[in-house]
């Protein structure tokens, strides 16, 4: 019960200062758009628990799939045999591959171990040893992807040292480039094509760098989507040098964009895709899908997880799939992203002063907030996921309405995650509750 529940609250005093924590109180259940605190709060959820329950919370396909999986099997290790769910996964996501040429496919738990994964095949089968990865990117907590993690420094600060052999480009945008939301796109793509240019004829000689790692949509960083002659000139690149292109989905992934993959958006074929979040709608999955090609130079044993591509996880995945399919969610997702465009550019109209860029695609949007204070001032003080002043302040009254939602990068970023299936009533009052907020920070 949740009085049972709300006893169990001083525990919270043994849990690890390592979490920071944009709430108090536990959350006892969630359905659909909604999750429900101990203390009765029922909360409306703009984070998706960081952008995983696409489905909502407790999808009924996706919680029966899993809980009859449990009935047959929960740990079919994958290097003892396949087990059915691991197939059938792989089964269902093919055709959805943004590229045809993208079939091979392995699965861990976490994004953060799929990118340690993509790194290593990377290296491996280039036998090249640097990678090139984004001013602002954020691609996980482990060692290999806290290294090409270039977001914040709160990540990394004190855990040094971090894997070598990591070199950074600017990432089309306006602030890494000291410009204005209103710059034209073609003229940050140049300046970071040309970075890189020089990247590779000054810090790494081409024979030397295994991939580029790349987020379609920059999200932690502060969700701008990767214009796509910048995706275009990185594909080029790695054409005339031999370098494998890593598109990180793991944030853009699973509809999220108003496509299955945001890289659609560009046509461009990455070598390698990394898959979470969304793809299991909360339970722990993960997946790294390339060409046979470049995995069957791996030798066999010298990948894989004790967990990694659990039989639950995959069957609740697989179920994702489906129901991505029969619901329609790639409709909703672009039905309500222009609902959300359309409220949030009139929530900036009302506050030009104060309102500096809304930006994003599909159901993967944010507001940024003007600051007079320099970005990420405010931030080393602060837990990880709160940003600086205006967009946390902002937030925090969301929260005080009723509505979970974070922050994101060292600007003034408040994001939107929402369910993809989301009602276009629940939309309408997430962007009530935030214009009310943005008025009484403001005022
Ligand atoms: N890559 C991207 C683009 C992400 O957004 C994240 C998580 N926010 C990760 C990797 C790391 O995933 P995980 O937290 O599951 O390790």
């Amino acid at each position: 019960t949740s009085s049972d529940a709300s006893s169990l609250l001083e525990y919270g005093r043994n849990v690890t200062n390592g979490l920071g924590r944009i709430t108090e109180g536990i959350i006892t259940s969630g359905k659909g758009s909604y999750v429900e605190y101990a203390d009765g709060r029922k909360m409306l959820d703009f984070t998706t628990g960081i952008g995983v329950t696409g489905l909502g919370h407790c999808h009924p396909k996706v919680s029966k799939a899993a809980a009859d999986q449990c009935m047959n099997i929960v740990h079919a290790q994958c290097s003892i045999a396949f087990h059915e769910p691991y197939l059938k996964l792989i089964k269902k996501l093919l055709p959805i591959m943004p590229d045809p040429s993208l079939d091979s496919f392995f699965f861990w738990n976490s994004g953060s171990e799929s990118v340690e994964a993509a790194l290593k095949l990377a290296r491996t089968v280039t036998g090249r040893q640097n990678i090139i990865c984004m001013q602002g990117a954020y691609h996980g907590r482990t060692f290999g992807a806290m290294a090409v993690t270039r977001s914040k420094t709160i990540y990394s600060k004190g855990f040094a040292p971090l894997m070598p052999g990591v070199f950074t480009i600017p990432f089309p945008f306006w602030h890494q480039l000291g410009q204005t939301p209103d710059t034209p796109e073609s003229a940050l793509v140049s300046q970071c094509l040309y970075q890189l240019d020089l990247l590779l004829t000054q810090q790494t000689a081409p024979s030397d760098t295994a991939a580029i790692i790349v987020e379609p949509v920059l999200g932690e960083g502060g969700y701008v989507p990767a214009p796509a002659a910048f995706l275009e000139g990185l594909r080029a690149v790695c054409d005339k040098h031999g370098i494998l292109l890593i598109a990180d989905e793991v944030q853009s992934g699973f509809s999220r964009t108003g496509k299955f993959f945001a890289i659609e958006y560009s046509g461009v074929r990455p070598d390698i895709m990394i898959i979470a979040k969304g793809l299991a709608n909360g339970f722990p999955l993960s997946g790294v899908i390339t060409r046979k090609e470049l995995t069957n130079k791996l030798t066999p044993g010298s990948m894989g997880g004790t967990y990694a591509g659990n039989a639950v996880a995959c069957a609740a995945a697989c179920a994702v799939v489906d129901a991505m399919h029969e619901e329609n969610i790639l409709e909703n997702v672009n039905a309500r992203s222009t609902e959300l465009f359309k409220a949030l550019h009139a929530i900036k109209a009302e506050h030009p002063k104060h309102i500096l860029d809304v930006r994003g695609q599909g159901l993967m949007v944010a507001v940024e907030f003007a600051s007079s204070a320099s970005p990420g001032a405010e931030h080393d003080a602060v837990a990880a996921q709160v940003g600086s002043a205006m967009a946390s302040r902002v937030a925090k009254k969301c929260i005080e309405r009723g509505m979970l939602i974070l922050t994101t990068s060292v600007y003034e970023v408040v994001r939107f995650i929402p369910p993809l299936n989301i009602s276009a009533a629940d939309l309408a009052k997430g962007t009530e509750i935030f214009r009310e907020a943005v008025k009484e920070v403001i005022r």
